[in-house]
């Protein structure tokens, strides 16, 4: 069965008179891939509704947060109940310090959260705390990881941003480029050098402890460690980009994975429960900076808001009473990449699979993707053909190549084997 989208190409056309490019988040719009974006009518579970009436297998959750699947019932309740309190007060509630306490006792390393709403916004205040508490400026970041659409971090981004070949973004002033140091990811030598280029000025390496913005990026044994080391011996803060892997690899995220500590941690995505939420993390001597404790000042109208919280509470508390969650998806994510790497060798098709946890990519290159420039090697006529024959299928990945998979805990063997099918079927036309 091949399926058709008419209705949404009709809907993506009228969008595009009224929104810029017809969407609010730019790799929505299918620009990598060609073609009309799909229009989501509702979802429940592991499948999309589209408005064309197909039922798509799922593999993007909202781009993570929905790792319990669609409209997972106890989040839907408890924003129903706190919906019917009341929307939103500007004011403390006490669901605010239960949710803390929940993050807290989940994250290690950290004595203190403040929430925000976005991830963005967590990346950007976290840099900020971390430029208040050193007294520097320059930070260091890597070629191909995306940490939201804040002017210090649109140089060399992944995501969206190297999808639409502006990994820098005009609009961001040659001023705040110069603060921000670039690194090649699972280049431990480079951030040597450029901590001693800049001795005494850098106040925080940020990085995806495993990336998911140049598709999925694993960090090679002793990278992340002897980052940690760097950032002791110079006096620089460690920042994790939890906003991906937070809550979704493990309780503790990829601190509790890899086992290297960080001084702040951002969260996003799963920690909303599908709602607009962000978070910064740390150890209380840091946050004791930020106001109004102390001088680092952030903020946030609808920061800490009732449904933002109650749907982050609801899905926090569902994965910390479930920790095997964590493994089962994983598990299902092994499967996975066993089937599509089994079929891609038979078909006779350049492929690497990288895979950590729930999160996998599959690149169309014979060469090992360890950064931006391999993943950058992958074939992007193939991977059109591969997204486009999949949606065919009823399958929805992302819908681009510097993007990772993300499982979520309703997907079926079934489903993974259905989605396995499809791509024998997919590259046997090739
Ligand atoms: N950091 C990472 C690692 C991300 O993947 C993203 C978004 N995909 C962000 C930050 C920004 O989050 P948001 O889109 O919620 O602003």
């Amino acid at each position: 069965m091949s399926f058709t989208y008419k209705r949404s190409s009709a809907l993506f056309n009228e969008a595009q008179k009224y929104i810029p490019g017809g969407v609010n988040s730019p790799v929505r719009a299918f620009n990598a891939v060609g073609g009309d974006p799909v229009y989501v009518k509702s979802a429940k579970g592991a499948y999309l509704h589209t408005e064309d009436g197909n039922r798509l297998i799922d593999y993007i959750a909202s781009w993570g947060p929905m790792i319990l699947g669609h409209a997972f019932e106890p989040v839907v309740e408890a924003v129903i109940e706190a919906t019917k309190k009341g929307t939103s007060y500007g004011m403390p509630t006490e669901l605010e310090t239960e949710i803390a306490k929940l993050v807290v006792s989940m994250a290690p390393n950290v004595d203190q959260v403040r929430m925000v709403n976005s991830g963005t916004e967590a990346c950007m205040s976290a840099v900020r705390l971390a430029r208040g508490f050193t007294g520097r400026d320059k930070i260091i970041k890597f070629a191909g990881c995306y940490h939201g659409h804040s002017d210090s971090f649109l140089i060399q981004a992944g995501s969206g941003a190297v999808t639409f070949g502006s990994p820098n973004s005009p609009g961001v002033t040659a001023g705040t480029a110069k603060d921000t140091l670039l690194a090649q990811y699972n280049n431990l030598e480079q951030v040597a050098d450029i901590f001693e280029k800049n001795e005494g000025q850098i106040a925080c390496v940020i990085i995806e402890p495993i990336a998911g913005n140049m598709g999925c990026i694993i960090p090679q044994e002793g990278f992340l460690e002897g980052i940690r080391d760097l950032c002791d011996v110079h006096g620089a803060l460690f920042v994790f980009d939890e906003v991906m892997t937070g809550f979704r690899l493990a309780r503790g995220g990829a601190q509790e994975t890899t086992g290297v500590k960080a001084d702040i941690v951002t969260y996003g995505k799963v920690i909303g429960g599908g709602l607009p939420v962000g978070a910064f993390a740390a150890r209380r001597q840091i946050m004791d900076h930020l106001a109004p404790t102390g001088p680092v000042y952030q903020a946030g109208t609808l920061s800490g808001n009732p449904l933002a919280m109650s749907a982050g509470m609801a899905m926090l508390t569902h994965l910390n009473n479930n920790p095997e969650i964590f493994n089962s998806l994983a598990g299902k994510s092994e499967h996975l990449h066993k089937g599509i790497a089994e079929t891609l060798s038979r078909q006779g098709i350049d492929h690497q699979i990288n895979r950590y946890g729930s999160m996998i990519s599959v690149h169309f290159t014979d060469q090992p993707v360890l950064d931006f420039e391999t993943a950058a090697t992958g074939n992007n006529d193939w991977f059109k053909k591969y997204f486009h024959g999949m949606l065919e299928r009823g399958i929805y990945l992302p819908p681009s190549a510097f993007e990772s998979y993300f499982l979520n805990d309703a997907l079926s063997y079934e489903d993974l084997d259905r989605t396995i099918e499809a791509v024998d079927a997919v590259v046997g036309k090739w």
